[in-house]
């Protein structure tokens, strides 16, 4: 039997449960501050107005209601008999703390839900929301997701990010002194990075005390700011065999134990605009292994180039 290559989430999942389990996303009708003005106006120039979700809430679906369409669904395709309710659309803790705990309690409700998986900022992350995550991790599993996308500072102002590196780090050490683990989100293809800067951030993310990483690629969503960037040409996106070397290095990079939750991105065909190849899911992580195999990686072989970064701020 040939090693994995990487860690991956399936495998970890079925460990910790003894049967498959799969994520649910849901929509909790949330917005998020760098749309309504609190840190900044018209999101990331990536994110349309589903605010990277699925837009159930704005078809009046309760929460409950989401989770057992999603539970009947995945039962059939996967023979699931677990779940965990994936907080996804916009920033899943920007609310008051009341709200909070009604939408993570109806969630937790729902017969088969063993837990959360709370999509957010990491400069929104308030200590009694942390308070109230510590407690509900005695009885369930709750991880954090915080969207980091690059670990260079010029990279998160040129995507209209409206956070920083620093706020990340700061995120983390919070979240981990409450022993809730921790699945950072990066973003490869970003505006005026090339693969140097991409494995920088993997060489960043080495060092944090992170438990899991999700690698989506940028692709472009019709109607967004990068989509007007596409069209005049300020922004060309990667080809998939660049993506699926830049990935490859990216995983040797990452320490071994750290979970593989995502390496693609996964878009909507009607909202899509660019790159095509996005849609073929299977193709790309087959471009992906290939690379791998081709060049002898695996997650953690090239972990020893991390050794010299500082853990602390951006690579700025
Ligand atoms: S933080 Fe998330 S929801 Fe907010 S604008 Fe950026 S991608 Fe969209």
């Amino acid at each position: 039997m040939t090693e994995p290559l990487y860690r991956d989430y399936n495998s970890y999942l079925r460990q910790l449960f003894g049967c498959r389990v799969q994520k649910i996303t849901v929509d909790a009708g949330l917005t998020c501050p760098n749309r309504d003005g609190k840190v900044g106006f018209g999101g990331c120039i990536y994110c349309n107005q589903r605010g990277s979700g699925t837009g159930a809430a704005s078809r009046s679906l309760t929460i409950t209601e989401q989770l057992q369409t999603g539970k009947a669904y995945l039962a059939r395709r996967y023979k699931a008999r677990k779940f965990l309710a994936y907080f996804q659309s916009f920033t899943n803790t920007y609310a008051p703390l009341t709200e909070l705990k009604r939408i993570y309690a109806e969630a937790l409700a729902v017969p088969d839900i063993v837990g959360l998986t709370i999509g957010t900022r990491p400069d929104c992350i308030e200590e009694p929301v942390l308070s109230h995550l510590q407690a509900l991790s005695e009885q369930h599993l709750i991880w954090l997701e915080f969207g980091l996308q690059s670990a260079h500072n010029h990279t998160l102002a040129i995507i209209n990010r409206g956070h920083t590196v620093e706020a990340f780090v700061d995120a983390v050490e919070r979240t981990r002194r409450r022993g809730i683990p921790i699945c950072a989100h990066v973003i490869l293809g970003l505006p005026g990075e090339d693969r140097k800067d991409m494995l920088e951030t993997a060489r960043f993310l080495a060092l944090q005390d992170i438990q899991a990483v999700k690698i989506h690629l940028l692709y472009v969503i019709r109607g967004t700011q990068l989509a007007k960037w596409c069209q005049t040409g300020r922004y060309k996106c990667l080809e998939r065999a660049e993506y699926a070397a830049i990935v490859g290095d990216f995983l040797a990079m990452l320490p071994p134990n750290v979970i593989v939750q995502r390496l693609t991105g996964d878009p909507h065909p009607e909202e899509l605009a660019a790159p095509q190849w996005a849609l073929e899911k299977q193709q790309n992580l087959t471009a992906i292994h290939q690379y791998m195999h081709a060049h002898g990686l695996f997650q953690g072989k090239e972990q020893h180039l991390t050794k010299n970064h500082s853990r602390k701020c951006s690579l700025d």
